[in-house]
């Protein structure tokens, strides 16, 4: 998986984590050490309380939310010494691709609001303290500072908005190979 791919997947679990009650950033460790599971066997959670540190109750829940997001699944095995019932997990491909692609489609979409906001609005700014405002905003303080009182210049952002249009170009050509791998 591409780092940013994983970067973008990780920010959705800490995210959902975070509403669920359970700690982002321990979902976001147990994440990893789905993500680098690399024979295929998946982990038990008593592997991933070795490898990880957190109390094995706790990688239940965030196993468990991982599966109601069904970007986790699990199959049943037995411990290679004991004999007894474990439960072996990995990720679900399929879904993480689709997760992500949703993902970057909404964040596409945020971004080309804040371009087109940042295309049809004039800005200003104090030279003195940084701060910016609205057209509208300095139109009311009779473009002087509210906080320093120096007159307010203009702010092109010329500089934001070739940023945003590279990222977004960037985002549309990762989002048409997402689709193309996908197959839809
Ligand atoms: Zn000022």
């Amino acid at each position: 998986m591409a780092s940013n791919d994983a970067e973008v997947l990780e920010g959705f679990v800490r995210a959902i984590a975070s509403m669920s009650n359970i700690d982002a950033e321990h979902a976001a460790i147990v994440l990893r050490q789905l993500l680098s599971e690399k024979n295929g066997k998946g982990l038990s959670d008593e592997d991933l309380e070795t490898l990880t540190n957190i109390k094995q109750g706790e990688i239940r829940r965030i196993l468990r939310l991982l599966y109601e997001l069904r970007l986790a699944s699990y199959r049943r095995g037995k411990h290679p010494e004991t004999g007894a019932t474990r439960y072996y997990w990995r990720l679900n491909v399929h879904t993480i691709n689709n997760v992500l692609l949703s993902r970057k489609k909404a964040v596409l979409r945020n971004l080309e609001l804040k371009l087109q906001y940042e295309e049809s609005n004039v800005f200003y700014y104090c030279p003195l303290d940084g701060t910016r405002y609205t057209f509208e905003e300095a139109y009311e303080y009779n473009f002087q500072c509210p906080k320093c009182g120096s007159i307010l210049e203009e702010d092109s952002r010329d500089d934001i908005k070739k940023a945003l249009r590279v990222i977004i170009e960037r985002l549309r050509e990762s989002i048409k190979r997402d689709e193309m791998s996908i197959g839809r």
